[in-house]
């Protein structure tokens, strides 16, 4: 028993028999004190506390990460579980919370979240997530991508593995600096709060994960789609000079380059995100029919 009432994660876990499966990234955590520290660490990010947010969960599992946000004050958590033997399980917790855990069976890259969580009445959304590490690439990509921005969300506080959470959060010349980290920054900022070891989930992964806080900033003047490609393009030869690999996009790379004042010799590494936008949005004006 916790100080929840509910019993023991692992007890939660043998009760409604839910073995893992891999397909649904099902990596569980168990231990509440763990999943308190992700909760509060969510406290201030995007100018809100957990107390006055409501919280947008993907992937709840048996509920280690719902129980601690509820413990520690989300005013309302909307969970989405594609695995119906979960929603059994978390049955438990909507009954310990009345009218504070709304739980949706379906696929978290199809939803529609807006629609979903409907009227707030005035509190921030804030997404915390343990999430399956098949579709947290997919899923960070669709909250980053909005059309609407600012975004209807607060903060996101995400659970990757750790080598993502690298890449995501990479600042340039370094080795996980790529097209993760210009996607993860160009429209936010991107901190790792801290490392989780293998041993606290059930079953253990062969890696290290990590809690990666996001917080949405004002967007740059640039359209994505044209970015984009650009990144692509400097990334996917990364060895070779920008005058070279921006080659690909089809036109002569130089005019824009001159104009986002950036050095042709330059390697795509060498770019900060800033470089990045100011270089897309050169290309409008240069070559936007040819590559947009
Ligand atoms: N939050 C739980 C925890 O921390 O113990 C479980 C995290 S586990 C890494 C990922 C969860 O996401 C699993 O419960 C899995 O069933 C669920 N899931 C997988 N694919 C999903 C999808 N497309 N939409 C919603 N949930 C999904």
């Amino acid at each position: 028993m916790y100080e929840d009432g509910l019993p023991a994660l692992r007890e939660v876990i043998s009760r409604y028999q839910l073995s893992s499966r891999k397909s649904l990234g099902q990596n569980f955590l168990t231990d509440l004190n763990l999943t308190g520290k992700i909760a509060r660490s969510a406290n201030g990010l995007g100018g809100s506390d957990l107390k006055d947010s409501i919280v947008y969960e993907v992937g709840p599992g048996p509920g280690a990460l719902t129980r601690a946000l509820l413990i520690n004050g989300a005013c309302k958590v909307i969970a989405v579980e594609t695995d119906p033997r979960c929603i059994l399980a978390l049955k438990d917790i909507q009954a310990a919370y009345p009218g504070r855990l709304e739980v949706i069976h379906g696929d978290a890259l199809k939803m529609d979240e807006p629609q979903l969580i409907g009227d707030n009445n005035g509190h921030s959304v804030k997404i915390i997530a343990n999430l399956p590490y098949n579709i947290g690439t997919a899923l960070l990509v669709k909250w980053l991508t909005l059309k609407a921005w600012p975004p209807w969300y607060s903060s996101l506080t995400l659970m990757f593995q750790k080598e993502v959470g690298m890449r995501i959060t990479a600042t340039p010349r370094t080795k996980a600096y790529g097209r993760l980290s210009i996607l993860g920054q160009y429209r936010a900022t991107a901190k790792i709060m801290f490392d989780v070891p293998p041993r606290a989930f059930v079953p253990a992964p062969k890696v290290t994960s990590c809690i990666v806080a996001l917080t949405p900033k004002a967007m740059p003047a640039v359209r994505q789609p044209i970015l984009e490609k650009i990144v692509y393009a400097a990334f996917n030869q990364r060895r070779k000079m920008l005058r070279t690999s921006l080659k690909a996009l089809g036109t002569d790379p130089l005019p824009a380059l001159k104009a986002a004042a950036i050095t042709p010799t330059c390697r795509a590494e060498e770019l900060s995100v800033e470089d990045f936008c100011r270089l897309a949005a050169a290309y409008e004006n240069y070559s936007s029919p040819v590559i947009s």
